[in-house]
């Protein structure tokens, strides 16, 4: 296995330069190993000396995912980290299996789901938590269906100045992990929770406490984070004429 060092510390240098670079699908794949260590061989230190919890390599694991244990799932932004998912396949990228910076908190639907997918181009890596940070500008938006009971619909909005590449990889994303359908699960829950809390306020107070009221949910969930299904929902409610004339009486 010591033959195998050499190899490790250049796949990392590599890892992270791809990185930073957006270039992970040009890293070489190592399936079959390297020197005389066999890939398999290189994945059980994974499973045999790192999530074993009888092995000294368990505290790193435990420290990765205690890190996040309590956090919302990266990939999909909505369900809690419950597992340490490989962002490049220990089955393609054996080197790779124990790097810390290659073990990314996930919900166990997300690791389900990414499994051995490999970035073929650009465009196809997905966003990596510890070097993509996309918050900072608004880019999920919610669309409100004018339908009885009412719906929201939700998708990527690329912000004017994101780089064509980006645009690309967050639409990946969004698709690769389902996320306008899990959107549209939390909002239609949550909206089947205020249905009667909206018709009484509606009654009562008019159009502009329906108003009032999305807008100080808005900036609540905005302050937690901007793009989630809550910020998009609200905000998507709010600037509906319709929902707050007539949809909320009718969710
Ligand atoms: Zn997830």
């Amino acid at each position: 296995m010591a033959g195998a060092i050499p190899f490790v510390v250049t796949a990392d240098a590599e890892y992270r330069a791809a990185a930073t670079s957006c270039s992970f699908q040009d890293i070489p794949q190592t399936t079959d190993g390297v020197a005389s260590v066999t890939g398999s061989e290189l994945r059980s230190n994974y499973a045999n000396r790192m999530r074993d919890k009888r092995t000294p390599g368990r505290a790193i694991y435990d420290q990765l995912r205690a890190e996040h244990i309590s956090t919302t799932c990266p990939y999909c932004g909505l369900r809690r980290v419950k597992t340490l998912d490989h962002f490049l396949p220990q089955v393609d990228y054996p080197l790779l299996s124990v790097m810390p910076i290659n073990l990314v908190p996930s919900c166990m639907i997300c690791n389900g789901t990414k499994d051995t997918i490999c970035p073929t181009a650009a465009e196809e890596v997905l966003l990596h938590p510890y070097y993509d940070d996309i918050d900072s500008q608004i880019w999920l938006i919610g669309e409100v269906l004018e339908t009885n009971p009412v719906g929201i619909t939700f998708r990527v909005s690329p912000p004017a100045g994101w780089p064509e590449l980006l645009s690309q990889r967050v639409m990946n994303h969004f698709e690769t992990f389902g996320i306008a359908e899990l959107c549209s699960d939390n909002a239609a829950n949550e909206l089947g929770n205020l249905r009667v809390y909206f018709f009484d306020l509606f009654n009562a107070l008019g159009e502009d406490a329906v108003r009032d009221h999305l807008k100080r949910i808005l900036a609540s969930y905005r302050d937690n984070r901007r793009n989630s299904w809550g910020s998009a929902m609200y905000a998507a409610l709010l600037e509906s004429d319709w929902f707050c004339s007539i949809g909320c009486t009718q969710i």
